[in-house]
């Protein structure tokens, strides 16, 4: 594909080696379709989450604070109209080392985002519906009970002195290819529809694999297999 050709999102994901902000996701665009398709965020929202994402990468390569409260607001300094305040900032940037003009010129329009989604990533928004959404909720459930059942065994394992005190517990739920090897996250999967490129049109039954981590510590690890038809994921 000639350069003129290609899509700046994914152009500036793989110079920068963007990757998934949270283990939820297995790539930042299995993220932004998710958040898109499913998660009602709009093209703006993701735009700026995108180009945030991309501001924090500079700011750490030239030692500049990341403070989320910083980037937020210079963030909207660059993109905003009072030219005098970022002069101001793009001098600052500079005195960083910075190439603000750079910078400022890679960041992503609305317009490519909403190409980048429709057309790089085939996505399509969801209009949730009653009807269509029990499978979705019913995962919901799933997951906040597992979450639930193994945040109240722990309390009472820590009670008894036998583990430590964990402050969280997070359920990430990863489904693997019927096929081959490939794992990733569910969310990512149910955004895109599939598992794996390769095999794409296999749908049936997949390994689910429940990892609890706990305070970041990954203690257990189970699996399960998803049972065709309503039943729970978790008893
Ligand atoms: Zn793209
Ligand atoms: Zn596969």
């Amino acid at each position: 594909m000639a350069d003129a050709d290609r899509c700046k999102i994914d152009a500036l994901i793989e110079r920068y080696d963007f990757d998934a902000p949270s283990q939820d996701y297995e790539s930042l665009n299995g993220y932004l379709l998710d958040r898109w398709t499913e998660g009602g965020d709009g093209y703006g929202t993701l735009t700026a989450r995108f180009n945030k994402r991309l501001l924090q990468h500079v700011y750490e390569t030239h030692g500049r604070d990341t403070l989320e409260t910083r980037l937020n607001s210079e963030y909207e300094t660059l993109r905003g109209d009072d030219e005098i305040l970022r002069r101001e900032l793009m001098d600052d940037l500079v005195a960083d080392g910075i190439d603000a003009d750079q910078l400022v010129e890679e960041f992503v329009s609305r317009s490519t985002m909403r190409r980048h989604l429709k057309n790089c990533l085939n996505g399509q928004k969801k209009t949730p519906s009653a009807e269509t959404n029990w499978e979705r909720e019913s995962i919901e459930i799933a997951l906040s009970r597992a979450k639930e059942k193994t945040s109240e065994a722990l309390r009472s394992l820590h009670s008894k002195g036998e583990f430590v005190d964990v402050a969280d517990v997070d359920v990430t739920v990863t489904v693997g290819c019927s096929e081959c090897p490939t794992r990733i996250p569910l969310r990512e999967a149910l955004a895109r529809g599939y598992v794996c490129e390769t095999h794409h049109s296999a749908p049936d039954s997949s390994a689910l694999t429940f990892l609890t981590t706990l305070s970041g510590l990954l203690v257990l690890s189970s699996s399960a297999r998803m049972l065709a038809g309503s039943t729970p994921l978790l008893a």
